[in-house]
């Protein structure tokens, strides 16, 4: 080795990062450090890393009890599993879709195959009309002799997709996919953010319904062969912003593997990893930052650190040494999934797809993803007759139904009201063992005013020398989107302290 390599090697060495945070983006910031020789320590205040990824033994099987997918734009996820090399356990998950329920008149249908966001390409398509009725495809018709906006864009999904295509298409189609995927209200969903282009590609065809086919015919030509024409993540509960119409993947086992992975990888590297350690407060010293937590007399002293935390531990971290940055008192959304094991041959024949979304209001549950149909490698590692749905509660502005109840009351709340779901009979004498998780998801991305938000959050992080700050309040929720700014801020981080003295 050369001696200035050798000096620089020597110099990274001895740079140390503290990682506070250990979900996905903290392990993947803590990796990208971990890669050009840094020192570096991670910090989690649970037992277990991964965060929202995790898994739990549930009837004897191990499941994932938070994010179970992830979105493949980008490309991104699967750069990093397949590094990992978990990339011969991609999975995708079966193309079979899902539906809604709590239609009104209607009951359950296949939700619509062609629209965005939920809002379809032709309201006379018979899956369309299915939902929304002969009066509901006549008025979304409208849209098509409509002069398009032209002043501006519109700014509110739902306020668009009322004035266009009348209250059927939003209520029925465009709510359920918003507050099921989202956790959010079409009326505080940013078109731009939630589907770019749609607003542009609208005023060039001079209808909604013309700007969604535009759409998806240029995602067609730009989507690889083998990936599913769409597959709304059903009832993972996540406010991520999606590609719409995009494809998921997973991985066979479950996307826990990718944490393990993750955590292997950094104890191979030497990092340290620490658990049940929660970070208290950020102070300065001459040469970087001091780290004070819960499980040490002395502050853990570092170059640098990467705050990889939800918004609300993280903003209570960084605003006392972040001029300009305040406390605030972020309403993020609470869900709560509810993981059942049910011996129910019943549903050997997926009654409903993939799963279900609910037209808000209309059951107690916000959405279901019929795992065992969904992905194979749960199928199979069920017995014949068993089967593992996983039902969502809660969503912005509504606590889960779920949340002042116990863990029997709540699985028997989620069995009887997957039953309605999936229109079969589930008797309390089906469930075999169930798992029940709470998450304080971070606020939707796509939500109006959220970008700038963000936007001035990590402005004035990046002001601070050797500061950085990841994880999906700050990026946006969903892996899709949480890798690369973990990677780029890591990178960010990174350059900036080894460049230093
Ligand atoms: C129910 C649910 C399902 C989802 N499903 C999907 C999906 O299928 N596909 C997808 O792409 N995305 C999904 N998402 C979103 C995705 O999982 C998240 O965006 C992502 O995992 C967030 O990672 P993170 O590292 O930013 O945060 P987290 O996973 O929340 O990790 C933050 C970590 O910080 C720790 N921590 C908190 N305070 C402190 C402290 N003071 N000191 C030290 N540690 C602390 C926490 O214990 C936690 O481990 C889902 C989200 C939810 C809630």
């Amino acid at each position: 080795m050369s001696e200035p390599l050798e000096r620089l090697v020597r110099h990274a060495n001895e740079t140390r990062v503290v990682v506070v945070g250990g979900g996905i983006s903290g392990l993947v910031a803590a990796r990208e450090c971990a890669k050009v020789g840094l020192r570096v320590t991670v910090l989690e205040a649970s037992e277990a890393f991964g965060g929202v990824v995790r898994s739990a033994e549930v009837g004897g099987i191990t499941l994932d009890v938070g994010a179970e997918s992830y979105a493949t734009r980008g490309g991104v996820v699967r750069e990093l599993l397949d590094e990992l090399g978990l990339g011969d356990d991609v999975v995708a998950p079966n193309p079979a879709g899902a539906w809604v329920v709590g239609v009104p008149g209607v009951g359950a249908a296949p939700l619509p195959k062609g629209g965005v966001l939920g809002i379809p390409d032709n309201p006379f398509a018979p899956d369309v009309r299915r939902i929304i009725g002969w009066s509901g495809a006549w008025r979304a018709y409208v849209d098509r002799v409509r002069p398009p906006l032209t002043i501006g864009h519109a700014l509110s999904l739902g306020k668009l997709v009322r004035s266009r295509l009348g209250s059927r298409v939003l209520d029925r189609l465009v709510a359920p996919v918003t507050s099921g995927v989202y956790s959010a209200r079409p009326d505080d969903i940013d078109v731009e953010l939630a589907a770019p282009g749609l607003n542009a590609a609208l005023t060039r065809t001079g209808s909604l319904t013309g700007a969604v086919a535009e759409l998806r015919a240029r995602r067609a030509s730009s989507r690889p062969a083998d990936a599913p024409a769409s597959d709304v993540p059903v009832g993972s509960g996540a406010a991520r912003t999606p590609a719409p119409g995009g494809a998921v993947e997973g991985i066979a086992g479950g996307m826990s593997r990718l944490t393990d992975a993750l955590v292997a990888g950094l104890r191979e590297a030497g990092a340290e990893l620490r658990t049940g350690v929660v970070a208290e407060s950020l102070g300065r010293t001459d040469t970087g930052w001091t780290v004070s937590t819960s499980a040490d007399e002395q502050p853990v002293e570092a170059h640098a650190v990467i705050v990889a935390l939800p918004e609300g531990p993280a903003r209570h971290l960084l605003a006392p040494v972040v001029p300009g940055l305040e406390v605030g008192d972020p309403v993020a959304p609470v869900v709560e999934v509810v993981t059942l094991v049910v011996h129910a041959p019943v549903l050997d024949r997926a009654p409903r797809g993939t799963g279900v979304l609910t037209v808000p209001g209309s059951h107690v549950a916000k959405a279901l993803t019929h795992s065992s149909a969904k992905w194979d490698w749960v199928r199979d590692a069920a017995e014949p007759g068993i089967h593992v749905v996983r039902v969502s509660f809660g969503a912005q502005g509504e606590e889960p139904a779920t949340a002042a109840l116990d863990d029997d009351a709540a699985a028997a709340l989620a069995l009887s009201d997957a039953a309605r779901m999936l229109g079969v009979e589930l008797s309390a004498s089906a469930l075999r063992a169930a798992h029940r998780s709470r998450y304080v998801q971070s606020q939707p991305a796509a939500t109006i005013g959220r970008a700038a938000e963000t936007a001035a959050a990590r402005g004035a992080v990046r002001a601070v020398a050797g500061l950085g700050a990841t994880g999906a309040w700050i990026s946006g929720t969903g892996l899709a989107q949480v890798v690369p700014d973990a990677r780029d801020e890591a990178d960010r981080v990174r350059s900036a302290v080894l460049w230093r003295g």
